[in-house]
């Protein structure tokens, strides 16, 4: 396979196959975000990407279960490039039986119901979507996504679109899983930005929850703004504190919740909501100092 460094994936997708069929990421403004900062956004070309897909195969074709279409927002591909891939890969890939990608929410908004219907039907099966935040304020201040074409600045739109893409996402019987990230508020947005995002973790009802932290990375918008404007991530405490709001009160069907992520203090799993009081005690018992949390120098973004 053909990479263009630098390459991520949710930790999930450690074993899969990446096909990195998008470079970067179209959107590229979320402040606190360093990904792809280096890279300009395209779609690599269909004949290259079948060519890959036919090398992998020759490799290892008997062994794929699972692949992950890269970089940040591979879902945003028109649907007369997806399908051609998806196609190849299950003629190529006995045992495929997920193929995943990340997805903003305007990526999936942008998309109708009949296009997401299609990409399920073609194989694509899980979306990684990451609101981050359920505070409107602050996904207004992390970017998240452009307004919504006629949304009104008084309008809770970010939350918004991302209740309409989960809801599309699961109509087209596609698996969803979400992301939030602790300290995204800062200090001053703590408890709004942890309620918040228990609310719209309800409201999006993902099948898969996941926590992690926010580093602040050097040379982002956030980080200009924290040496000048004095935004503070909140301390491991504080961050705990918005772990526990977001497990206690997050209350979706049933979703796979984990920490597992290598920049979270304290990796926990469960199922919300059955578990969630189980991983509150634990959180209070990090707390005390009665349950370890990862060493400083282990953490990764
Ligand atoms: S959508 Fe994702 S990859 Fe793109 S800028 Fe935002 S956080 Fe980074």
């Amino acid at each position: 396979m053909q990479y263009t460094p630098p390459l991520f994936r949710p930790p999930s997708e450690a074993n899969s196959l990446i096909l990195q069929a998008t470079l970067g990421c179209s959107w590229n403004n979320c402040t606190y975000c360093h990904m792809y900062r280096s890279k300009q956004f395209s779609i690599r070309p269909l004949d290259e990407l079948l060519d890959e897909l036919q090398t992998a195969a020759r490799q290892y074709g008997h062994r794929i279960e699972k692949i992950f279409v890269a970089d940040g927002d591979a879902l945003i591909m028109p649907v007369s490039h997806w399908v051609p891939l998806l196609r190849e890969m299950r003629k190529l890939f006995p045992k495929l039986r997920q193929v995943s990608c990340y997805a903003m929410a305007s990526n999936v908004n942008e998309k109708s119901p009949l296009e997401l219907e299609t990409l399920r039907a073609e194989g694509l099966n899980l979306l990684y979507m990451g609101p981050e935040s359920g505070d409107e304020v602050t996904l207004r201040q992390l970017a998240k996504q452009p307004r919504p074409k006629g949304a009104s600045r008084e309008e809770d739109y970010l939350f918004d679109a991302h209740v309409e893409a989960a809801a599309k996402t699961r109509a087209a019987g596609m698996k969803l899983s979400a992301i939030f990230l602790l300290g995204a508020g800062g200090i001053e947005r703590t408890v709004e930005h942890a309620q918040g995002s228990a609310k719209l973790a309800t409201a999006m009802n993902p099948h898969f929850l996941a926590a992690l932290t926010l580093t602040v990375v050097p040379d982002t918008p956030l980080a200009k703004t924290a040496e000048n404007l004095g935004w503070e991530l909140p301390d491991v405490y504080g961050l705990l504190e918005e772990l526990k709001v977001l497990v206690g009160q997050a209350k979706p069907t049933r979703a796979l919740f984990r920490t597992n992520h290598a920049s979270n203090y304290l990796p926990l799993g469960g199922t919300l909501p059955r578990d969630g009081a189980k991983m509150v005690e634990l959180i209070d018992l990090a707390l005390a100092g009665a349950i370890p949390l990862r060493d400083e120098d282990l953490r990764g973004l």
